[in-house]
């Protein structure tokens, strides 16, 4: 699938936001291994600690299906946002370096990179298998 195809489902899946408290509306499409496509969008609480962001609704969504790896990723905002410290940890969970990240906003200007970039020394699964 295309990183312009991944980013169509990603804006798609930002109208589905339920953001009633920032108004933010961020969307993510990604690939797993066997080319299998899952979305997400985020969903805030009235807590605020409940709330989950986009990437990790996409995520675990792909996980829940026993889809253990994210190879593309796409997260569409407005502004464009970078994924937030703790979806970067998840991902770190179900993908290995060579995930590809695409960072996308409405003018149409996108950022690309590798996991490895957006999380230099992330800590994995492999630190704790002795
Ligand atoms: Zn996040």
């Amino acid at each position: 699938m295309t990183s312009q195809s991944l980013r169509t489902h990603a804006q798609a899946a930002a109208k589905n936001a339920y953001s009633p408290y920032s108004k933010a509306h961020v969307g993510c499409a990604l690939l797993t291994s066997d080319g299998s496509l899952y979305t997400g969008c985020n969903i805030e609480n009235a807590s605020y600690g409940g709330t989950i962001c986009a990437e990790r609704v996409a995520i675990l969504k792909a996980v829940s299906d026993k889809k253990m790896k994210i190879t593309k990723l796409y997260v569409f905002t407005k502004e464009g946002w970078p994924p937030c410290g703790m979806c970067r940890q998840v991902m770190s969970e179900f993908a290995d370096d060579n995930l590809e990240v695409i960072i996308g906003n409405e003018a149409g200007h996108e950022t690309k990179m590798k996991f490895k970039e957006l999380m230099p020394l992330s800590f994995t699964p492999d630190h704790l298998v002795p």
